[in-house]
């Protein structure tokens, strides 16, 4: 049977009874933006991670990108981001009017390398945005030292870390704010776009929300050039339903990847995540690297397996920031031309992961049987 990389069809029936009542409570509400459903979302989002404010907005690209417009951050100034990153988090910088200056990863954890961060820092740096890549907490700390000594403010690129713990404390909570996605394979998705930004900043969040609403607090009294980017009704009262299986369906996510890195250790040339003692990822994705990345991948397509590359391409190298194509930052380079994602998802099954751990054991035996074959011909020639 074929293992797809996410099955979000899966999760909808699992809590199809809550998710259908929820729409019909919407539907039949006659109300569909800035209600009920979102003010309460905001609440309970903003208790789960332990801050004072929760702003729903349209999506995590228009998240972070109100933040940096919320704290005055455009032309001229320089924000810090990872090299190493789903774009949208420079899009974000780019679209406020600022340049997103890239900082190498840390190549075992992959997130972003406090110790490279100095090196980066000019008189028009602003502020410093990690993400917690791959829902692992980027070592908060370090880069809150950083920022702190250079009077920077820290921005939380949270996007695939809904629930991650940073020494026991959840992220989104860890810098001045933090930008969330509600993107449907996120840990926690919607049924549709969605986002949120989480500060315990109350004049931040004020602004935020007026930003966020044609820049007005008041209906017709505008106080700022804002934004059209509202999470709906719909998807605030689908995000209730979910936020509440939220930590059940991380942990299913934490039993595939201990199984995962229990039987997948010491396979030639595979590299599996390496967690920190202080960190307590949500496994958004399950991210191994290999030498011979692409062969792989074609091999476990070969048996049924769907994986993804996240990403093929880093940032600096698309043809969208042209203006730096000729930057070299070799471990994100690096980094992404090995990475490989295997399917993890709080619908997988147990023996769906056995299968993936069988066809990943196979490919060596795939692998040392073509190189025996080899062999033998170059002798007999
Ligand atoms: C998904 C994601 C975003 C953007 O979120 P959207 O809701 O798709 O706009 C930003 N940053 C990271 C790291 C992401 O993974």
């Amino acid at each position: 049977m074929r293992i797809p990389f996410l099955d979000l069809k899966a999760s909808y029936l699992e809590l199809k009874e809550e998710l259908d009542a929820a729409y019909y409570r919407v539907m039949e509400s006659g109300w569909f933006i800035l209600g009920k459903e979102v003010e309460a979302f905001e609440r309970e989002f903003a208790d789960y991670c332990g801050v004072k404010h929760c702003v729903g907005v349209g999506n995590g690209l228009d998240a972070l990108h109100l933040i940096l417009r919320a704290m005055d951050i455009g032309p001229g100034d320089e924000v810090i981001v990872p090299a190493n990153t789903y774009i949208a988090t420079w899009l974000a910088v780019s679209h406020a009017g600022a340049t997103p200056v890239p900082v190498e990863p840390d190549e075992r954890t992959y997130n972003i390398d406090p110790n490279r961060i100095e090196e980066a820092i000019t008189p028009r740096t602003r502020a410093i945005m990690p993400v917690h890549l791959y829902g692992q907490p980027a070592d908060m700390d370090s880069v809150n030292e950083v920022a702190s000594r250079h009077g920077l403010k820290v921005i939380e690129d949270a996007a695939q870390a809904h629930g991650a713990r940073y020494k026991g404390r959840r992220v989104g909570g860890l810098g001045h704010a933090a930008g969330w996605s509600f993107y449907p394979g996120k840990n926690l998705g919607a049924f549709g776009d969605g986002g949120a930004v989480t500060t315990s900043d109350d004049a931040l969040a004020d602004r935020v929300r007026a930003l966020r609403n044609y820049g007005s607090h008041v209906k017709y009294h505008n106080l700022y050039k804002g934004l059209n980017s509202r999470l709906d009704e719909l998807q605030a009262a689908f995000l209730r339903v979910k936020l509440r299986k939220l930590d059940e369906w991380n942990e299913r996510r934490r039993k595939i990847a201990a199984l995962y890195l229990d039987r997948l250790s010491g396979l030639p040339g595979l590299i599996l995540p390496y967690v920190p003692d202080w960190a307590e990822p949500v496994w958004h994705l399950f991210v191994v690297r290999h030498p011979r990345r692409n062969e792989l991948q074609r091999h476990l397509e070969g048996e049924g397996i769907g994986t993804l590359i996240h990403y093929p391409v880093p940032p600096h190298k698309q043809p969208a920031y042209r203006e730096m194509n000729d930057l070299h930052l070799p471990i994100a380079e690096r980094i992404h031309c090995e990475v490989l994602s295997l399917p993890l998802g709080p619908a997988i099954q147990r023996s769906q992961a056995d299968q993936v751990v069988a066809a990943l054991q196979g490919f060596d035996k795939a692998a040392d049987q073509k190189a025996d074959n080899t062999l033998r011909v170059v002798r007999q020639v």
